[in-house]
């Protein structure tokens, strides 16, 4: 029998296995149970498939989303994997092939939805063969407090007593602790082994920025280091998904909409779009996401603010799942703040449900003012500590300026004051900055003892220093008409008891660019490469469209960019490289080469 470490060699082309991988495969190896919980893209699959390789028998994995294990198994198939899928989806007689095959122990991982697993008639052939393993994914299904509740799934304990010899992994990304006695209780997983993983994504690049002029920043961003990246564009209504999709279509992008509104078959062509071609853009509402297992998702960008943080680190963390370096921007301004705090005050619910939206929203408030390590404060949020600031958000990489703004707050709040609080930001802007507009002279705001005393700023400044003031409690946005208005916060500023550090706007929208430790994927690679880079690609994008899977299931990014830092000139040189195996070697390998001898540096040939 081969051991896991020539199955991690061999099948999948590595070279070690990554954090508690090999002790979760030990635990598998020697029968026991194990609970693994690590986040997305830590490397949960190999936990499972290695040792359903190793073991004699054939593994079964159950996993909620139908539409994801297609790919799962053409990415094991090409892998040399004899892997298969049973689902609603498959014709009567490939499904009768499949029982076949495991039946005959021709299989070695079978995958299935736990609808399908607890039919009678499936248990009964389960019973006929050797097993090696039960691995249960997204094991968060369980827990009737999440959002992803499968009521399936609570009967999967029966598993336990119909099969007590073979052992079971449950695996999920979601954190906390009470998910987790949750999965332990309901599975019979008490006495299973816990594996649980630092939650932090360091391949995740943070940035988070004062919104000023959103579509510039988005394009700015794009051109500069996602061009032709897959990523996800996050907006908050439906419209401005709609709009924002168009608008990167004129700018030139592969930009696709998706949300809740558009019929099912146009929102199942754009994932499958999304998922199957090079580079395509989706703009959503969150209504995209779950079930999207797309490993190379570059960036993820967010031009309305999440809700909470929870929200935003769910939806950033489907960038990177590879463990490239991904980026994710969130654009915040003061109308994001106001609005999201009146759906807050206006949903439905108890004052109580009401009172812990609002501090949901503030923390993540409290996540986009900061000026120390964001990534610090994320896991902190999650309960946990990371010792040193990570050197890879925008606050490590560019220290934001903070001024002293115990004045203009103070000027800014006067004249909130002396407009008598029944205005927004725009108008009581404008009174400080001395406009002739009509409004001011409607009101006659242009005899109170605030007009014009606030030139020194641009609107845009005064815009921030709103905000800031907004967020940190100083002031309260009201009503329909979002007034301004003073709470109680603000008696010792205005008594000179009190002073604010304020951070400084970005000189223009040009964020934190060139000086970032890991950039975009296309970023890191040397320009004299970058031919080769893109021939590589090209020659990927051929192969998967004959076979008709997605780029990703031919070599990963990381796959490509190790060849072009290697150059591999033969078939052994070639095999080196991550993420190559015997089997990719033996499809893929004689393609790549053609491609690699094209690019041969002139002292190789
Ligand atoms: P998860 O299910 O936890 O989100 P995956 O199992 O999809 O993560 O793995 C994430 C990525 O990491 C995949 O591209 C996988 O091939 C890669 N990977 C996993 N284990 C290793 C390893 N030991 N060495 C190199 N790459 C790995
Ligand atoms: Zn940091």
């Amino acid at each position: 029998m081969t051991s896991p470490q020539q199955i991690l060699e061999h099948t999948f082309g590595y070279t070690e296995f990554r954090g508690p991988q090999r002790q979760v495969i030990d635990t598998l190896m020697s029968g026991r149970d194990a609970l693994v919980l690590m986040p997305t893209g830590g490397g949960k699959s190999l936990c499972y498939q290695i040792p359903a390789l190793a073991r004699p028998g054939c593994g079964v994995v159950v996993s909620p989303l139908i539409a994801l294990m297609q790919d799962q198994v053409e990415a094991l198939q090409a892998a040399g994997v004899r892997a298969a899928f049973l689902n609603s989806s498959l014709p009567f007689d490939e499904a009768q092939n499949i029982e076949t095959a495991l039946l005959h122990g021709e299989l070695d991982l079978l995958y299935l939805a736990p609808e399908r697993l607890l039919q009678p008639r499936t248990l009964g052939l389960l019973q006929r063969v050797e097993l090696s393993l039960f691995a249960i994914d997204e094991a968060h299904c369980v827990s009737q407090w999440g959002h992803d509740f499968r009521a399936d799934y609570l009967q999967l304990n029966c598993l336990h007593e119909q099969f007590p010899r073979v052992p079971r992994i449950a695996l999920t990304a979601t954190a906390d602790q009470r998910t987790r006695e949750e999965i332990a209780r309901r599975l019979d997983l008490e006495g299973a082994e816990h594996f649980v993983s630092s939650f932090d994504r360091p391949n995740i690049q943070y940035r988070i920025a004062q919104k000023n002029n959103p579509r510039r920043q988005l394009l700015q961003f794009l051109r500069d280091e996602q061009q032709d990246n897959a990523g996800i564009v996050y907006c908050l209504s439906r419209s401005k998904v709609e709009n924002t999709a168009d608008w990167l279509r004129q700018q030139g992008f592969n930009a696709l909409p998706y949300h809740a509104g558009l019929p099912a078959d146009v929102r199942a062509d754009h994932q499958r779009r999304f998922l199957r071609e090079d580079g395509v853009i989706v703009v959503a509402t969150i209504a995209f996401g779950m079930g999207i297992d797309k490993p190379d998702v570059r960036f993820v960008a967010h031009l309305d603010l999440p809700k909470s943080v929870e929200a935003y680190y769910q939806e950033t963390g489907r960038a990177g799942r590879d463990g490239e370096a991904s980026t994710t921007l969130l654009l915040y301004g003061l109308e994001d703040v106001v609005k999201l705090g009146q759906m807050a005050a206006g949903s439905e619910g108890s004052e109580e449900h009401k009172r812990q939206e609002r501090n949901r929203l503030n923390a993540m408030l409290g996540l986009c003012e900061i000026t120390s390590c964001r990534r610090q404060a994320l896991l902190r949020y999650f309960a946990e500590e990371l010792p040193q600031p990570c050197g890879n958000c925008d606050t490590c990489l560019q220290p934001p300026q903070t001024w002293d703004g115990t004045q203009a707050a103070a000027k800014l709040l006067s004249c909130v004051y002396r407009t008598g609080q029944r205005f927004g930001a725009a108008h009581v802007i404008d009174v400080l900055r001395g406009s002739e507009n009509e409004k001011v002279r409607k009101f006659g705001h242009d005899k109170v003892s605030t007009y014009g005393i606030g030139t020194e700023y641009t609107a845009n400044e005064w815009r921030a220093v709103v905000r800031q003031l907004v967020v940190r409690g100083y002031l309260e946005v009201e009503g329909e008409f979002q007034n301004l208005r003073l709470t109680e916060a603000c008696r010792p500023l205005l008594r000179g008891e009190e002073s604010v550090e304020l951070r400084t706007l970005p000189p223009s929208a040009k964020a934190s660019r060139g000086e970032s430790r890991s950039g975009a994927a296309a970023a890191d690679i040397d320009p004299a490469d970058e031919p080769l880079w893109q021939a590589l690609r090209a020659c990927r994008k051929q192969l998967a469209e004959d076979k008709g899977v997605p780029p990703y299931v031919i070599f990963h990014d990381a796959t490509l960019r190790g060849m072009v830092a290697a150059k591999p000139q033969s078939r052994e040189a070639l095999l080196a490289v991550s993420g190559i195996g015997d089997s990719k070697l033996e499809k893929f390998g004689d393609a790549f080469l053609a491609v690699l001898r094209d690019f041969a540096p002139a002292s190789t040939l």
